[in-house]
């Protein structure tokens, strides 16, 4: 029988096969790892059978969406409400379409890159709404599907939000604008473009995270231009706890000084 397998390091579905894959792209990647253990695979349901599906309001319009206990690299996706619908940024594997309903279903997808793919391609088909996904990540797709919608630079995936390509640790890293966040300030979603240090008034720029490689400054100064014309007070990156609740656009200039004097300091 053929299975949508899932890797169980990075939480991304393949298209159907019969037998594992012989190994998943991603993780052999210098971006990911693979485990110690060698690779292993899961599919959907398994993983509903060992977990939870989860939801949180983060803000008026705002909720979290996560796995308990958390599934691959850990992520959370966020479900923001507009007046032209929900959109999905970001991916989990599992999805529950009754509570999603419950909240006005989802009326588009945005992935801020490749490492959060997860099974996108499910959430598309369920919810028979696009995916938003940069065209410069094309390799790293594992699924393909009708319903993906390829953009560059920017894009508007609903009246009101705003898809921004930065480029970090893949070229296609992507943030989303909601300006009603914040109470008005506006909140940014980077996903791992940008993200929050241990102290939230700080945040940081990866290459790879598991691999400790630094972004150069080429590449950082590119999130920083990409950056520099939003309006935003608040960070949501890609975990629950990893929020900047206020002063997020003070928070990147600053980090991205000290940033940068440190890889050049050396
Ligand atoms: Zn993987
Ligand atoms: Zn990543």
């Amino acid at each position: 029988m053929s299975t949508a397998y899932i890797c169980e390091t990075c939480g991304v579905q393949y298209a159907p096969s019969d037998a594992e894959p012989s190994g998943c792209k991603i993780c052999l990647d210098f971006r990911q790892y693979v485990r110690a253990g060698g690779q292993r695979w899961t599919h959907l349901d398994a993983l509903r059978a060992e977990r939870r599906f989860e939801i949180r309001e983060l803000e008026p319009g705002l909720h979290g969406i996560g796995l308990d206990p958390p599934f691959g690299i850990g992520q959370r996706a966020l479900l923001v409400r507009t007046p032209a619908g929900n959109l999905l940024w970001d991916c989990v594997p599992l999805l529950d379409p009754s509570a999603l309903d419950a909240l006005g279903g989802v009326a588009a997808i945005a992935v801020s890159h490749p490492h959060f793919y997860s099974t996108f391609v499910e959430w598309s088909r369920q919810f028979e709404v696009p995916v938003w996904l940069p065209r410069a990540d094309a390799e790293w797709r594992m699924r393909s599907d009708a319903r993906i919608q390829e953009w560059e630079g920017a894009a508007k995936p609903l009246p009101g939000l705003r898809l921004v390509q930065c480029g970090g640790h893949f070229d296609g890293n992507a943030v989303l604008l909601w300006p009603e966040g914040a109470e008005g300030r506006g909140a940014l979603f980077t996903g791992d473009t940008v993200s929050v240090a241990a102290d939230p008034r700080w945040v940081s720029f990866m290459r790879s995270y598991p691999n400790l490689l630094p972004l150069g400054p080429r590449a950082l100064r590119g999130i920083v231009k990409a950056l520099a014309p939003l309006e935003y007070d608040r960070i949501y990156s890609a975990w629950w706890d990893k929020v900047v609740p206020a002063g997020a656009k003070e928070a990147v200039n600053r980090s991205a000084d000290r940033y940068l004097e440190q890889l050049t300091s050396g």
